[in-house]
């Protein structure tokens, strides 16, 4: 070990550790928050956008038309930030810290046949495509797979293997292929923004543990909107005045010194962005942090830090919203069944918020022209557009998830006692970056072994920076043994 002497320590101790945040979005925002509640850091977050993510993508939209005197305007979460308590607890003690209260949101989910309510608030109703007769076929079918199902997803001999993907399990414990293509992907579907392939793909584990978890548990959402929770954290991190967000700069490129080459160096990362300016002008600068961490999807980590380019192997895929007003033919607004999705087996859900405002959300072929807009012009069919906007959304298949258990964190806080010790196995290979190493980590909907869902935004956050405390601690007790 290289020795050094306790005063160079104890004047290092002092220093605060500059982290630089790459993103804004609830990982990114909540790993910033957490930090700079901690004396001895000090945090930028770059976001290449000119708002923090979280809610840069919601509307507003009137909830009173009738009488514009009397408008008031309802924010419309964009994406939809929909959740259930058991399945996000990191998610929920978040909020409660925040003292931000949650609203149930009563979703019915209508299938070809059925209308569905999924907090269970009411009856099954038919569709307006289905006679009675075939309704109430149907419902038994419904019903006896769904007993059936709920049996497979509580009885621990039924839950599957680490490498089951979601279609081998239903096939292995013959679940009907009607129930399957018609009611389990759709609504996983939608819950992923992904086509029936990529859901059938998904890691079967992780969605029975998520359909365990939710089942006696009703959808919710964070009252008047995810901006709710975006104002509490950026306000908590600027009034530390250890953390500031900077927009309009995009990280490029990050490498860390090698610092095995020459020792003498101190260990750090240096970052490269573009900086938007006036005009369309762009620059490019670099700076020196202590530790960086990616709050994006993987592609981006893939990108910008070259000894993260395995996580090129994750699938990513662009989603599309799109906003619209339902008129009949008279243009008046056509008032729909209040939180109704209709799902379809291409990945595509279409959410009935009130006043007839419609939001259909699904998985898009890329294309390199993606950008978001908001117009009142008539849509092709006939509706009125207000907003198409593009995420990216970040998938799980059995290869995704051993990328991002052997290289992203993975702390245990797992489903059960053996897995984890099976995954506490887990590195990656001789020489692969895993995260944290060189001073960079990973956070996100993605970095955990769950769904990627808010959950694990706040949970990956909640990791890196029980590490990044404990990396300090550290330092500072082997500075002062002088070690
Ligand atoms: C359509 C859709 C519906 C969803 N519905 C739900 C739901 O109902 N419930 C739920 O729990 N989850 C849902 N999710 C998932 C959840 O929203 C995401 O997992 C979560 O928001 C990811 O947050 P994040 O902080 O990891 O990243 P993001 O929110 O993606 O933030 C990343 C930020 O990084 C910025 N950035 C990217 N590259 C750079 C760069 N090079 N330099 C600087 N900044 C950069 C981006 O501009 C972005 O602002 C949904 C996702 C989508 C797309």
């Amino acid at each position: 070990m290289e020795e050094k002497s306790a005063s160079a320590y104890m004047a290092a101790e002092r220093k605060p550790t500059r982290v630089l945040v790459v993103g804004s979005g609830l990982a990114g925002l909540t790993t910033a928050y957490l930090l700079t509640r901690r004396e001895g850091f000090e945090v930028d977050v770059f976001e290449m956008g000119d708002s923090p993510a979280l809610d840069a993508s919601s509307i507003s939209h009137p909830i009173n038309e009738t009488s514009p005197s009397e408008t008031s305007f309802q924010r419309i979460d964009i994406p939809m930030r929909s959740f259930t308590p058991p399945y996000y607890p990191r998610l929920s003690s978040l909020l409660q810290h925040l003292s931000i209260p949650t609203t149930p949101q009563n979703l019915t989910f209508t299938f070809p046949l059925l209308h569905f309510p999924s907090n269970f608030h009411s009856f099954p109703t038919p569709t307006s495509a289905t006679s009675l007769p075939s309704f109430f076929l149907e419902l038994v079918f419904l019903f006896l797979c769904y007993i059936y199902f709920t049996l497979l997803i509580l009885l621990p001999y039924s839950l599957p293997t680490e490498d089951e993907s979601l279609s081998d399990w239903c096939h292995r414990w013959y679940i009907p292929e009607k129930f399957m293509t018609q009611y389990i992907y759709p609504l996983m579907g939608a819950v992923t923004s992904a086509d029936a392939t990529r859901v059938g793909q998904l890691p079967a584990i992780d969605v029975i543990l998520y359909r365990r978890r939710s089942l006696l548990s009703g959808h919710v959402v964070v009252t008047g909107g995810i901006g709710c929770v975006q104002a509490q954290l950026v306000d908590r991190i600027e009034t530390t005045q250890r953390g500031r967000i900077i927009f309009n700069r995009r990280v490029v490129g990050v490498e860390d010194l090698n610092t095995s080459i020459d020792p003498s160096l101190q260990d750090g990362v240096k970052v490269t962005w573009t900086e938007r300016m006036e005009l369309g002008m762009e620059k490019m600068a670099t700076a020196w942090y202590d530790r960086v961490v990616f709050a994006t999807t993987p592609d981006v980590v893939a990108q910008c830090w070259k000894k993260a380019d395995m996580l090129a192997g994750i699938p990513v895929w662009p989603v599309e919203v799109v906003v619209e007003r339902e008129r009949d033919q008279d243009g008046d607004t056509k008032r729909k069944m209040l939180n109704e999705i209709v799902l379809t087996d291409d990945g595509a859900a279409v959410h009935y918020i009130d006043n007839a405002i419609s939001v259909t959300t699904r998985p898009y072929q890329r294309s390199s022209s993606l950008s978001s807009s908001s117009s009142s012009e008539p849509s092709e069919n006939g509706k009125e557009h207000i907003a198409t906007r593009y995420f990216t959304r970040v998938g799980k298949s059995i290869p995704a998830r051993e990328i991002i258990r052997k290289h992203a964190i993975l702390y245990p806080r797992r489903q059960s006692w053996k897995r984890e010790t099976e995954m506490a196995g887990e590195k990656g290979e001789e020489g692969e970056w895993t995260c944290g190493e060189n001073g960079v980590y990973v956070v996100g909907g993605w970095c955990w072994d769950g769904m990627v869902l808010l959950e694990g935004c706040v949970q990956s956050a909640e990791n890196v920076v029980a590490a990044l405390v404990f990396a300090r601690m550290l330092e500072e007790r082997r500075g002062e043994m002088g070690l």
